[in-house]
C-alpha cells in the first residue's frame, strides 16, 4: 500500500528496499511471498507524472560523451524505474562469463556457480518478465531444436541456437503497481530520496537509511533490520561511494566500488550473404509455443572463445542502415523519415533506442521518396502493420525485420567489454555529483574485429555463407568507435568478489563489511558477457528474496 512519510518513519522494517525498478519489484514481491507476516518498505524517489528535470541524472557527468548516452537517455525514474522505456529483450549470460579467462585479466571476480544457482530461479523471474519460460536454447524447446538459421549452418565453433525472448515489455510499475498498492505488508513510500545509511558502532550494521523529498529542503529517517539497494547501478554505487562511514571496520571502501564499469559494444560493420535458399533463412522471429517472441544469436562456442583469447559476443541477422536508401526498401525509407520526423520519433521510441533507426550519414529525403513511390503501396501497408503490431497489442511485436530476396542481412553484433579501472563512476568533489568515465579500450575493438573473421571463416568452412565488409580493413576499428554507445546496460561497479579486496559484495549480494546491506543490481556484475543484463537480474533477485527470507528464519 502507499504510505507517506509520516506513517513510515513511524515503523520498523524487516526489509528496506531503495529503487522500485525490475529489481526492487520483483525482490518485494518475491519476499513477500515468503514472507508474508514480514514488512517491506519500497523507498522510490520518482513519482507518477514524471517532472521534465530531477537533481539525481542533473548531477551525473558524463565526462567523454563519445560512446556513452546523455543521463536523461539512461535510466527512468518513477515506479517501475528504467522497464518505462526499457525494450525487453531478455537474454541469458553464459558460462564463459563466469570462467576466469586470459582476455580478462584476472579480473573475472565471480564463479559458474552462481550461474547454476540464477538457472535454477530463472523460471521465476521469466514469469515476472511475461517471457515464458526461463529457457535461452532452441535445444530445449519442442518444435524448435532441429531448424538451423540458413540452410548449410552447422552448428559447432559457431552456434544459431541460443535465443533471446522478448517480454511483453513489462512497464513493472503500469503491471505491478496495483499488486503492491493492494499488499498491506509492502509499504511504497514515493518522492523520496535514500542519501545517507547511518551504522551502528559496535558491528557497522546500517541502523538507519536517511531520506530526503525532492526538493532536498525536508529530510526523515526510516528504520529497518535490512537494507537492499536496487536503485540502478549509477544510483547504488553513488549511495555507496557517497556513504564511506559504512566502511570504517575496514579502513577505506573497497578499492573496487565504481571501478570497472562496463556495457556493451555494438553497432554494424558487415553484411552477411548466405548462399542457400533464402527462404530457408530464418531472419526473423520465431514463436514459443506459448506466443512469446523468440529470435537466434549467432555465437561462439565456449572452446572457441577460450582458445582465440576472445570477448563473448552475440551476432544476430538485422536490416541494413534505414539512414541509407540504397536498400531500395519503400516501407524502411518510411519508417526512416517517420523517426526523423520532429516530434514524431521521440513519440515512436525512447531516443536510445530511436538512434538504431536514424544513425548513419542522411543522404536527404528524396531519395527516400523515390523508395516509398516505387514499392506503393506496401510502403504503406507494411508500416500499418507494423505499427499495429507494435503499439496497439499487449504482446508487442519487438522489432522489425524485413525478407531479403537476395538472401543478404546486415549482422548486427553486441560484445562484452573487458573490464578496465580507467572506465568508473567517481563522487566529485561536491560530494554529490557523480562523474562517469566510459570509453571503449584497444582490445574491446580488436575481439570484435576476429570475431567476425571467425565467423567468416566458419561460414565459408560450411559452404554456408561469408560476410561482407562496409568498410576497408583499416577503417573498421574507426567505424566500431564511432557507431557504438551504450550507458543504458550498466554492469561491473558494485562487483560480486570471493573478497573485500577485489569486489564489492560477496556472493550473496551482501556489501563486504556490513552486515545488513545488499546490493540488487547489474552493478554486482563482474563482466558484461554478450547478455542484456536485466533478466539475469531478475533471476539474482528472486535469489536475493529466497536468501534473505532463509537468513530470517535462521
Ligand atoms: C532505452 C532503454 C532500453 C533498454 N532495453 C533493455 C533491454 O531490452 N534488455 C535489457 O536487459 N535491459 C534493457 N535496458 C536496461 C534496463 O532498463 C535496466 O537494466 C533495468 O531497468 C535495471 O533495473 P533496476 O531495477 O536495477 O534499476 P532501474 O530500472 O534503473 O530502477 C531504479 C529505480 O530506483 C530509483 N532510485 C534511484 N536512486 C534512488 C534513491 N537514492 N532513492 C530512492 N529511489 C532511487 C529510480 O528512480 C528508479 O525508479 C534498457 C534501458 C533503457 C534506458
Amino acid at each position: 500500500m502507499k504510505v507517506d512519510v509520516e506513517k513510515a518513519r513511524q515503523d520498523t522494517y524487516d526489509l528496506c528496499i531503495v529503487g522500485t525498478g525490475p529489481a526492487g519489484i520483483i525482490l518485494a514481491l518475491e519476499y513477500q511471498k515468503l514472507q508474508p507476516h514480514h514488512r517491506v518498505l519500497l523507498i522510490e524517489y520518482g513519482v507518477d507524472g514524471t517532472p521534465p528535470r530531477n537533481p539525481l541524472d542533473d548531477s551525473i557527468n558524463i565526462v567523454e560523451p563519445r560512446n556513452h548516452h546523455l543521463p536523461y537517455e539512461c535510466t527512468n525514474k518513477g515506479l517501475g524505474g528504467s522497464s518505462a522505456s526499457w525494450g525487453g529483450r531478455c537474454v541469458m549470460y553464459d558460462e564463459i562469463d563466469f570462467k576466469p579467462r586470459k582476455i580478462l585479466d584476472g579480473q573475472c571476480t565471480w564463479n559458474s556457480p552462481l550461474l547454476h544457482e540464477a538457472r535454477r530461479y530463472a523460471d521465476r523471474a521469466a514469469e515476472y518478465f511475461h517471457c515464458g519460460e526461463g529457457k535461452f536454447n532452441l535445444a530445449e524447446i519442442p518444435g524448435l531444436a532441429s531448424s538451423r538459421i540458413a540452410e548449410h549452418f552447422q552448428n559447432g565453433d559457431v552456434t544459431d541456437s541460443v535465443i533471446e525472448r522478448w517480454s511483453l515489455p513489462t512497464r513493472f510499475g503500469k503491471s505491478y503497481r496495483s499488486q503492491i498498492e493492494a499488499s498491506p505488508a509492502i509499504h511504497l513510500l514515493t518522492g523520496w530520496e535514500a542519501s545517507t545509511l547511518g551504522t551502528r558502532p559496535e558491528d557497522g550494521a546500517v541502523s538507519e537509511v536517511g531520506i530526503r523529498d525532492l526538493a532536498r529542503t525536508r529530510r526523515e529517517k526510516i528504520i529497518a533490520r535490512k537494507i537492499v539497494l536496487a536503485a540502478g547501478a549509477q544510483e547504488s554505487t553513488r549511495l555507496l561511494l557517497k556513504n564511506r562511514q559504512l566502511f570504517k571496520n575496514q579502513g577505506s571502501p573497497p578499492p573496487a566500488l565504481g571501478k570497472y564499469y562496463q556495457g556493451h559494444i555494438s553497432g554494424k560493420i558487415a553484411s552477411v550473404r548466405f548462399h542457400g535458399d533464402p527462404k530457408k533463412t530464418e531472419y526473423g522471429f520465431l514463436r514459443s509455443p506459448d506466443g512469446v517472441y523468440l529470435r537466434r544469436r549467432l555465437q561462439l562456442s565456449t572452446q572457441a572463445l577460450l582458445e582465440n583469447n576472445l570477448l563473448n559476443t552475440a551476432l544476430w541477422l538485422d536490416n541494413p542502415l534505414y539512414s541509407d536508401p540504397a536498400h531500395r526498401n519503400g516501407a524502411m525509407s518510411f519508417m526512416y523519415l517517420a523517426m526523423i520526423t520532429p516530434g514524431l520519433g521521440k513519440r515512436l521510441a525512447p531516443p536510445a533506442i530511436a538512434q538504431a533507426f536514424t544513425k548513419g550519414k542522411s543522404s536527404g529525403i528524396s531519395p527516400h521518396i523515390k523508395n516509398i513511390l516505387k514499392d506503393l503501396p506496401g510502403s504503406l501497408t507494411m508500416p500499418a502493420a507494423i505499427f499495429y503490431s507494435r503499439y496497439c497489442m499487449k504482446r508487442k511485436l519487438p522489432g522489425v525485420f524485413l525478407y531479403s530476396q537476395r538472401n543478404v542481412y546486415a549482422l548486427h553484433f553486441h560484445a562484452e567489454q573487458v573490464p578496465v579501472p580507467e572506465n568508473r563512476m567517481e563522487l566529485a568533489e561536491d560530494g554529490e555529483t557523480l562523474n562517469i568515465h566510459y570509453k571503449y579500450t584497444g582490445q574491446d575493438i580488436d575481439s570484435v574485429i576476429r570475431t567476425h573473421e571467425f565467423l567468416d571463416r566458419w561460414l565459408r568452412q560450411c559452404k554456408c555463407g561469408a560476410l561482407e565488409y562496409w568498410f576497408p580493413k583499416n577503417e573498421l576499428p574507426a567505424a566500431i568507435q564511432s557507431i557504438s554507445k551504450d550507458g543504458l546496460h550498466q554492469v561491473g561497479t558494485t562487483r560480486i568478489s570471493a573478497t573485500a579486496d577485489e569486489g564489492v559484495v560477496d556472493d550473496d549480494l551482501k556489501v563486504w563489511g556490513v552486515p545488513n546491506l545488499h546490493v540488487c543490481s547489474s552493478s554486482v556484475f563482474p563482466t558484461s558477457g554478450q547478455a542484456n543484463p536485466t533478466f539475469l537480474l531478475g533471476a539474482f533477485a528472486v535469489r536475493l528474496a529466497h536468501h534473505l527470507s532463509a537468513q530470517s528464519r535462521r
